[in-house]
């Protein structure tokens, strides 16, 4: 087990964010180093000339003007450029050669005493007054820039000579090298530091989440999700966050559901046993009572039917396995079906059902389900109805939309319900005190089967008032050959 603990200790893995950036990094650092490396190795002496003839052309300018200007104080200037620059500076007069030598390493008078007599004649000659060319010299053949020119102050004419080296000495090149090393750690070092601490900064978030995501798993759902100051992690703690707000909400609904439904199927189920032990007792033998207690048996294994019908249906909307079948139809023909279907209890019930139709409109929907929230809608309507059991199915239709009203003068629902009567499982607590029967699955499967539509769905309600139920839909045309059947049918437009 310790031996496991150390190995995990020791373990380094490779496919982290923390050594993938660090990895990275060192890479990126060390990359940078050598290009510079090789940058210098390649480039040095090519930059170090180009700067060398610039330098060369601007002493030979300014030797030419103290020459001219200032011939008194000539040798003393000379010779501090020529040691300052690290140049050989001859200057050949009528009856004199002076020679001021700054550059070190290099029998200077013996290398490039042939180059000098060459250009000597050349500008004795007369073809050129000034010439500059590159020549080599030494044992290393290395190179020089020899300019020579003619130059004249008041004490006659005379030969200006300038050689100077283009390559780097050697502690020039040691100089470099120097600084290059140190740059060099500095980048490494740097690198490593930024590496380091950008290789925290993004696990830092993520590892947060990953801690808050192990504490959601054991079921703490106080837990907060919090993405650090990156947008993209920002955006992953949020989204986390809304899933452990539904895991919470569905959590309590699932807790909520088998409580509600193991107290609805309990109801009837004990109906039933009593009800069956009072006949195997007392009414197995007097047929009338028998009867009455069976029927009771019977009506609450509808009940119970009914309950777990409701439940299959609801799940089925729940978990989106409820597929529409649609289809062009006349929603105000199914309205008249399901008024139809209710207006029995006009005169056996004493209910004032009214159906109020619009002209004919055309949909686009699962008619049976719509057909089954018109139901439902009516059926809360006659459970929930007042004193004066009026009850109304109204149709109203726009150019492009057609609605549904089921309005009652009953109980109404108080104004902080209204917004939950969707909601599974949901039953006022007024229903409870009247003895309503109902499972509070009927709203829920409607706002399902509306949803499924894209319908507008809503109640108008005011307590002790009554309540509007209504959904809205689209007309369509419908398709040619159902408007053949329609034609025929003789309900058209
Ligand atoms: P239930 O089976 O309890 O009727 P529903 O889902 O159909 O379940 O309705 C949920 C709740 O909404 C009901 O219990 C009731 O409190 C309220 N409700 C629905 N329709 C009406 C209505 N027409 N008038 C007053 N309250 C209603």
């Amino acid at each position: 087990m310790n031996n496991e603990a150390e190995r995990g200790k020791l373990h380094i893995d490779f496919h982290s964010i923390k050594t993938t950036t660090l990895v990275y990094f060192m890479l990126f650092a060390v990359f940078m180093v050598l290009i510079i490396w090789v940058l210098q190795d390649l480039f040095i002496n090519k930059y170090y000339e180009n700067m060398r003839v610039q330098e060369a052309t601007r002493t030979a300018t300014a030797l030419e003007g103290q020459f001219q200007d200032n011939p008194r104080h000539f040798a003393e200037y000379a010779n501090d450029t020529a040691h300052n620059v690290g140049i050989l500076i001859r200057v050949d007069t009528a009856n004199s050669t002076d020679v001021y030598d700054g550059i070190n390493g290099i029998n200077s008078q013996e290398a490039f005493s042939n180059d000098l007599e060459k250009a000597k004649k050349t500008l004795t000659s007369g073809k050129e007054s000034s010439i500059g060319y590159k020549i080599s010299a030494g044992d290393n053949e290395a190179s020089y820039l020899l300019y020579a020119t003619n130059v004249m102050n008041v004490f006659g004419y005379a030969k200006l000579y300038i050689v100077t080296p283009l390559f780097p000495s050697e502690a020039t090149i040691s100089v470099i090298k120097n600084m290059l090393e140190y740059i060099s750690f500095i980048i490494l070092g740097f690198g490593l530091i930024l590496a380091i601490y950008l290789s925290i900064r993004l696990t830092k978030p993520i590892e947060n989440i990953t801690k808050s995501a192990h504490e959601l798993s054991k079921g703490n759902y106080n837990v907060k999700f919090s993405g650090g100051n990156f947008t993209e992690t920002t955006e992953l703690a949020k989204v986390l966050n809304t899933a452990s707000y539904e895991m919470e909400q569905s959590d309590f609904y699932q807790r909520e559901i088998i409580a509600n439904v193991s107290h609805d199927l309990k109801t009837p189920l004990t109906m039933i046993k009593s009800y069956a032990e009072m006949i195997q007792d007392i009414s197995g033998d007097n047929p009338e009572k028998r009867n009455e207690h069976l029927n009771v048996i019977i009506s609450e294994t509808d009940r119970l039917n009914m309950l777990v019908m409701d439940m299959m249906e609801s799940s089925k909307l729940q978990s989106n396995a409820i597929k529409l079948d649609k289809e062009y139809f006349d929603i105000v023909e199914v309205a008249r079906e399901a008024y139809e279907s209710f207006r029995i209890l006009n005169t056996q019930e004493g209910y004032k059902i009214n159906f109020r139709p619009c002209k004919p409109a055309f949909v686009y929907g699962d008619k049976a389900r719509l057909s089954q929230v018109i139901h439902n809608f009516i059926s809360n309507a006659v459970k929930y109805s007042g004193e004066d059991k009026y009850i109304s199915i109204e149709l109203k239709r726009s150019a492009k939309k057609v609605s549904i009203h089921v309005i009652d003068h009953g109980i109404g629902i108080p104004k902080d319900a209204i917004p939950h009567v969707w909601d599974r499982y949901f039953r006022s607590s007024a229903n409870h005190e009247r003895k309503i029967e109902g499972t509070g699955l009927g709203l829920s499967i409607c706002k399902g089967v509306l949803s499924l539509h894209n319908a507008d769905y809503g109640v108008k309600s005011e307590e002790g008032k009554g309540s509007d139920f209504w959904f809205e839909l689209p007309v369509v045309k419908p398709p040619k050959q159902d408007k053949v059947v329609e034609v025929n049918n003789g309900k058209e437009d």
